[in-house]
């Protein structure tokens, strides 16, 4: 049947919403849960951390769908598999992300990190304030969100570089791409944020040799994914004062476990990947606009680059 869709997923809370809300928003869909009675008959498997094996036990899928930004949670299986891979791209998405990086480079900038340390010691001491044109925040990734990451900052006055692995041309950011151009931006970057997509190339790009490659007292916000970071680097860098702080939103385990050394590490605000949501209704539009779609044998809409991997 046409315009059929399996929801594949670990999170059957999530799923089950993500159905009853699919039902009564896009009726003409036809929505099956993982085992459910006509589910042969889905051929796009709108996914969040799907079974590795999803093909094997549903062969009659023929597109996969992230119903998130990034497609890393689909797994090296599926991404492999040769069938096309779509994501959500949601502008109210990228405006949450500018505000969560915001509050994070403001921290740094107007050493609110260090007004909050004071403030358990009863400390009374106001630091001179900075320019903002002073600061150089530096960008890695600039695709959707770092791309308005980026231009957003730029017109609170900040120095604005990026990083990407093509060469781009944007207003008021100074562009680099390449390790040579990677480390032309590390050198002069006060404030690091990630925003590159984890592949096999980004695993672990936020680790010592990257931290050493800027100025001593930095400050980084990775809302990227867990994955980029090294956490026993991390922590060398702040311990060792390479590091002034770091605003994280993403683990390799998440949520975070309360055993994890993160929780109470100085310098660190830890926050449940909450940088920037998606609504369930801009999710489902924009899968049941893919499914009607693949459907017809029109382009897919923010269908990702396979060889690329995001
Ligand atoms: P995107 O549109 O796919 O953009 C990726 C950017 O990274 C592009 O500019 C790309 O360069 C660059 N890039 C990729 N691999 C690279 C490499 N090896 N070297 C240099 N640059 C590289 O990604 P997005 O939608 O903006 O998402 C960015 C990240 O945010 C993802 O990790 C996503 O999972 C995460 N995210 C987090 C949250 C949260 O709440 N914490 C919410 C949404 C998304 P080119 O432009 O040259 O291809």
């Amino acid at each position: 049947m046409k315009n059929s869709i399996l929801l594949a997923s670990h999170d059957d809370q999530f799923t089950a919403e993500l159905k009853a809300e699919f039902v009564s928003r896009r009726p003409e869909i036809s929505v099956f849960l993982l085992g459910e009675e006509g589910v042969d008959q889905a051929d796009v498997a709108a996914c969040w951390y799907p079974q590795a094996d999803l093909l094997t036990h549903y062969p009659h899928i023929k597109c996969l769908h992230s119903v998130a930004a990034g497609v890393d949670h689909l797994g090296q299986n599926l991404l492999n598999s040769g069938l096309p891979v779509c994501r959500i791209v949601d502008n109210h998405q990228k405006q949450g992300m500018l505000e969560y990086v915001l509050w994070g480079v403001l921290n740094r900038h107007r050493n609110f990190d260090k007004i909050r340390d004071n403030q358990t010691a009863a400390i009374w001491h106001r630091y001179p304030q900075q320019a903002a044109s002073e600061l150089q925040v530096s960008v890695l990734g600039l695709g959707e969100l770092g791309k308005f990451v980026a231009q957003g900052l730029a017109e609170f006055g900040y120095q604005i570089s990026g990083w990407s692995r093509s060469s781009k041309s944007l207003t008021n950011v100074h562009c680099y791409s390449g390790l040579e151009g990677l480390n032309t931006v590390l050198n002069r970057t006060d404030i690091l944020i990630n925003l590159l997509p984890l592949s096999a190339e980004t695993q672990g790009i936020l680790n010592q040799d990257l931290f050493n490659a800027m100025p001593a007292g930095g400050y980084l916000i990775n809302c990227g994914r867990g994955g980029h970071l090294v956490t026993e680097d991390l922590v060398t860098a702040l311990d060792s004062g390479q590091l002034r702080g770091a605003l994280l939103d993403v683990f390799d385990t998440e949520p975070l476990p309360k055993t994890e050394a993160l929780w109470q590490q100085k310098g660190v605000i830890v926050t449940p990947h909450v940088a920037s949501d998606v609504s369930l209704s801009t999710i489902i539009d924009q899968v049941a606009d893919n499914v009607l779609s693949f459907s017809k044998g029109d382009t897919l809409t923010n269908a990702i680059n396979i060889d690329k991997g995001y």
